[in-house]
């Protein structure tokens, strides 16, 4: 079970990271892909408008993707009433202690400021907990960086296993699988993100693709054609490992040697990737002008998630004899 906030602008390093991995899943596990709306509202919730517009925008990238919406069930959180339900009943037996231990609360407060300092943003690791528990998701991929958040929700269900489960495990301990997901640079060479204004967006034209690669940051010590310059650590050279990985060494030598200039590179490397995103995006715009079709997958799957979940809430409710 995985899980994306639809808050805009999907771009390259989605595709080369999550988005790669969630196409793998789709033939190698039973696979669950959540649209969170509701933790979207955590850090969003005064542009409701975005969210709503994200959401199949999102879906549209992630089918462009290659996720196969015959082999996993792609849903959308807030249709799905029963993870909302769950969150509410496992609230009560969750020590606020717990919540406020966990790293990012007051890491993403610091840098986000006190207006996302909600009752729901506190409570966000429960809820993505009761995503996966929903589900009887069994194993979850995490980048390290969330890997607190998956320890508190096996936390959250030892408590009630060992509360209401009398001697049987009624809540699955989700296990992560680590994902070193590559991180890809930016035009900046920091980690490609929207809010940084470095990424090249899966919605962008192949003229806007090719200006924001002209502007990529390369190595600062090659000024011209003939300067030797260090590949290892360009951004852009970084980038054609994934775009064309037959193409590295000699790049990396002409780099090296002088013989190639960071204008030419970027040049190459513009048209090399226009051609790597081409099929995506095709397929990218055919689903977005097709929000139809987008809006039945999603039902589709948000009705299966829902056979699922409401057993797996039943469950829950007997063992705490509330039915
Ligand atoms: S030639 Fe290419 S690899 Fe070398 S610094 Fe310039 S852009 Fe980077």
């Amino acid at each position: 079970m995985a899980g994306m906030r639809p808050t805009g602008g999907l771009h390259l390093g989605h595709l080369l990271g999550v988005l790669t991995q969630f196409a793998n899943y789709c033939d190698t596990a039973d696979a669950f892909f959540e649209i969170a709306d509701l933790h979207a509202y955590t850090t969003e919730f005064h542009d409701p408008a975005k969210i709503r517009d994200a959401r199949n925008e999102m879906v549209a990238v992630w089918l462009a993707a290659g996720v196969d919406p015959q082999k996993a069930t792609i849903y959308l959180q807030s249709a799905v009433p029963e993870i909302s339900e769950l969150h509410v009943i496992l609230s009560m037996i969750t020590p606020i202690s717990w919540l406020e231990r966990v790293p990012t609360y007051k890491g993403q407060i610091e840098a986000l400021g006190q207006e996302i300092a909600t009752y729901g943003f506190l409570g966000y690791p429960l809820l993505q907990l009761c995503d996966v528990a929903i589900v009887r998701g069994e194993f979850v991929p995490v980048g390290r960086d969330q890997a607190a958040h998956l320890e508190f929700g096996r936390e959250v269900v030892r408590r009630f296993n060992h509360l209401y489960g009398d001697g049987e495990q009624i809540l699955i301990e989700p296990q992560p699988t680590y994902s070193d997901f590559p991180e890809v640079p930016g035009t900046d060479g920091r980690k490609m993100s929207k809010s940084y204004g470095n990424a090249i967006l899966i919605e962008d034209d192949e003229e806007t693709t090719t200006k924001k690669v002209r502007s990529m940051v390369t190595d600062p010590q090659k000024i011209r054609r003939g300067d030797p310059g260090r590949p290892e650590v360009c951004p852009l050279f970084y980038l054609w490992r994934f775009v064309n990985p037959l193409r590295l060494e000699a790049v990396a030598e002409g780099c090296r040697s002088g013989a190639l200039g960071c204008v030419q590179d970027k040049t190459d490397f513009a048209e090399q990737l226009n051609a790597y995103l081409r099929p995506v995006r095709e397929r990218y715009r055919a689903f977005r002008d097709d929000p139809a079709e987008v809006e039945r997958i999603i039902e589709d799957g948000t009705a299966r998630v829902r056979d699922v979940a409401s057993k797996m809430l039943a469950q829950v409710k007997h063992a705490m004899r509330l039915t």
